[in-house]
């Protein structure tokens, strides 16, 4: 296993050669066993795993860097932010593709500006069961290879235990990376970082005739499903600045995301979030707007005609909700049970208006209606949660193909997802008692969402009191 360097080679101006900070006492808490196997780094020695994933020591052919980019943070431009505690290891290629290694909470970077470049426990170990479970529920996903506690203590509202996670994806470039040259207005970098994205991620536009327009599109489409998927599964992001928006449309930034309890598209759980900006149902509408900023980024590539460019990527970006709306209605007909869309947008959002205003969980709600799909009777109670949609959707349902209708049903929805108390208690039990056991209980039960384990159902109950007061941090 040697890795490459590839992106940090692609130009100096990217990222900073810098080195990971020495811990004192490096501890494997966490080990991906199943990604590990898909990187073919078994081969790494056992014994130095804590070292190699702390930076301690470097893997074979990794020179670390922090990379630059810029972002909107909740709108407002932020020309400079960058790896403030993050270090990109480089490169792993295989036959799945290229994956970046990349350690955060690893030390003061060129780019830390008055942080401290370190990561607490609890948030480390944060990041690897919501990213595994994003993975195992289908969503596209960065993921976490290691959590290694550090022996350090890091200071917070108090002092907490630090730890280095060691987060995978397929890279990763932001539109805030794009924002960060487009800004000084070095587009030559700004070709070399599309180019390299067409490279790594879209290699099918490589002969197209308007590469950047169609990059453009290819990235938009890419968005439009991950959000869909957001809706699907009730994941809210919570911090979906543009530097947290990957061009590979992979989840990225777990800090401050929750899950869904009761349907309401206004459900926020950031505490930073006071205007409700990454509210649950506002989650479409921002993507646009932060594919608007690449746009934006990559109108000097589109065309020399700036007005051209422009209203090619107007365009573009105008016919975001419309095809996002498209995707969403087949995506919520598959979780009705139907592969075509039998069921219209009025009729969905109606359906989803009857959950909000009878307070039900989202999760739930689906879980009743796929039991209910093939039994030849009403359920009562559901009946009665759903009103007449329950009724139009039973009408719908074809009784020669109940089998085919509820497997449909059974792919697209969880019977499990991380409930945010469930989380919290795992987390304080791995925390404050040194306990990762229920972790790792619950670890297991969500890497098999769509089937019943022997634990599935004690993780299923929703929250008491709807998760009211509930709060996440960046
Ligand atoms: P986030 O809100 O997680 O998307 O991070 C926004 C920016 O703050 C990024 O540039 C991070 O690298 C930086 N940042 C977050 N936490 C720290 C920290 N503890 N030390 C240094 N930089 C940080
Ligand atoms: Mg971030
Ligand atoms: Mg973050």
């Amino acid at each position: 296993m040697k890795l490459t360097n590839d992106y940090a080679q692609l130009d100096p101006q990217l990222c900073r050669a810098t080195q990971p900070f020495m811990v004192s006492d490096p501890k494997l808490l966490l080990w991906n066993e199943q990604l590990a196997g898909q990187l073919h780094i078994q081969s790494l020695e056992t014994a130095k795993r804590a070292e190699y994933f702390s930076g301690q020591i470097n893997l074979p052919g990794s020179q670390p860097v922090a990379c630059a980019y810029a972002g909107h943070q909740f709108g407002h431009f932020n020309p400079q932010l960058g790896d403030g505690r993050a270090h990109l290891l480089g490169e792993v290629h295989t036959d799945d593709g290229t994956f970046e290694l990349q350690l955060k909470g690893s030390g003061q970077t060129p780019f830390s500006r008055n942080g401290d470049g370190l990561c607490s426990l609890a948030p480390a170990l944060r990041e690897y069961l919501m990213s595994e479970a994003m993975y195992h529920l289908g969503v596209p996903t960065s993921r976490c290879l290691a959590v290694v506690s550090t022996g350090d203590k890091v200071l917070r509202e108090k002092l907490l235990p630090g730890a280095i996670v060691t987060r995978v994806a397929s890279s990763h470039i932001r539109v805030g990376t794009f924002e960060y040259f487009a800004a000084r207005g070095q587009n030559g970098v700004v070709k070399k970082l599309a180019d390299f994205v067409i490279a790594r991620h879209y290699p099918e536009l490589k002969n197209s005739r308007n590469q950047y327009l169609d990059l453009l599109q290819a990235v938009i489409q890419k968005q439009i499903t991950l959000i869909n998927h957001w809706l699907r599964v009730g994941f809210i992001h919570g911090v979906m600045n543009t530097d947290n928006t990957l061009l590979s449309g992979e989840t990225i930034d777990y800090g401050p995301c929750a899950m869904l309890g009761v349907y309401h598209p206004a459900t926020v759980f950031s505490s930073i979030d006071r205007q409700g900006r990454y509210a649950f149902g506002q989650q479409a509408r921002i993507m646009q707007w932060n594919m608007a900023r690449l746009a934006e980024c990559l109108l000097p590539l589109i065309n020399a005609d700036e007005k051209v460019a422009l209203q090619q990527a107007e365009d573009m970006i105008k016919a975001i909700p419309e095809q996002q709306s498209t995707d969403f209605v087949a995506m919520m007909n598959r979780k009705l049970g139907f592969n075509r869309p039998v069921f219209e947008r009025p009729w969905i959002d109606n359906f989803l208006k009857r959950l909000q205003t009878k307070q039900l969980d989202y999760t739930s709600v689906f879980i009743a209606l796929t039991e209910n799909a093939k039994k030849s009777t009403d359920d009562d109670a559901l009946k009665d949660q759903l009103g007449d949609y329950y009724g139009q959707w039973r009408q719908q349902l074809p009784t020669a193909d109940l089998q085919s209708v509820q497997s449909t049903m059974k792919k697209h929805n969880p019977l499990v997802i991380p409930r945010n108390h469930e989380v919290e208690q795992v987390l304080s039990a791995a925390v404050e008692n040194n306990d990762l056991h229920p972790f790792k209980m619950f670890l297991q039960v969500l890497q098999s969402p769509y089937q019943t384990t022997k634990n599935t159902q004690r993780f299923q109950q929703p929250a008491p009191e709807y998760d009211a007061g509930y709060q996440t941090f960046c």
